[in-house]
């Protein structure tokens, strides 16, 4: 594993990009992290939405069912947090090296939609996004506005007035696009991992898969991780470590494959 620190230690650097150019089918993963320059801290840090809605309590689909209004406080907290955010540095470097042909897609973890905004075209969104609502009952997908967010009540769908839910995957529902992600990671030989100490399923079973193709991970963390370390069950360790702010390491290094 070699450590990379933009502004300090960048002597792998070049080697990094050398062979992230010629892979094959190289991918990003991306997670919290990377949107947290953008001002939405992970859910997961200390203040941060977790520990005002424990999900268990807050953001289940059995909550959700059963008690739709509770279910709905949480939401707007999330809507509020997500709501006028811009991408960052992070989600620009990705756009460019997919515009280049130097990256084929990002998957995410994320629900902001900020890798779209950025310019991304090929975005797999495991958890879903926060752009629509969903109908659970008809199917309907509405674009969510700031009316559904501000009424006491849940909105309701307009085409069978069921309560509509933010197109986000709540606990107890089933993860999206794994299919598609699974087929592309039987191909892909690099994988940029930004953001995410990818300890969540499904997610975290994503780098033992490009590691069985022989393929390389390059991990973008403000700090080590079990991923970086190789203690991940799967062994399967981290080839080049970007360490410190994503949004800087992404830059650099999408400049620099850029001018190679
Ligand atoms: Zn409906």
């Amino acid at each position: 594993m070699k450590i990379i620190v933009p502004g300090g230690d960048e002597r792998y650097l070049g080697e990094a990009v050398r062979k992230f150019r010629s892979a094959r089918l190289p991918l990003a993963l991306t997670g919290a992290g990377i949107s947290v320059a953008s001002g939405i801290p992970d859910f997961r840090s200390p203040g941060g939405l977790w520990t005002r809605f424990a999900p268990n309590e807050y953001a289940t689909l059995e909550v959700f069912l059963q008690k739709p209004e509770k279910a709905w406080q949480f939401y707007r907290a999330l809507g509020s947090i997500l709501q006028g955010k811009e991408p960052n540095e992070a989600h620009y470097a990705l756009a460019r090296l997919e515009q280049q042909g130097l990256l084929h897609g990002v998957i995410t973890q994320n629900v902001d939609m900020l890798h779209q905004r950025a310019g991304s075209k090929v975005v797999l969104e495991i958890h879903g996004e926060h752009r629509h609502l969903q109908c659970l009952q008809c199917g309907e997908l509405e674009e969510a506005n700031e009316e559904h967010y501000r009424t006491r009540s849940p909105p309701v769908c307009r085409q069978c007035g069921y309560i509509l839910k933010p197109n986000v995957v709540l606990y107890g529902e089933a993860v999206r696009k794994l299919d598609e992600i699974y087929f592309l990671l039987q191909h892909c030989d690099l994988l940029l991992v930004v953001g995410t100490s990818v300890q969540v399923h499904p997610a975290a079973a994503l780098p033992s898969l490009v590691k069985q193709n022989n393929g390389l991970i390059y991990e973008f963390n403000l700090e080590g991780t079990t991923l970086t370390w190789g203690q991940t069950t799967a062994r399967a360790g981290s080839d080049f470590f970007f360490r410190g702010d994503a949004a800087k390491a992404l830059q650099l290094f999408a400049d620099t494959a850029a001018a190679s």
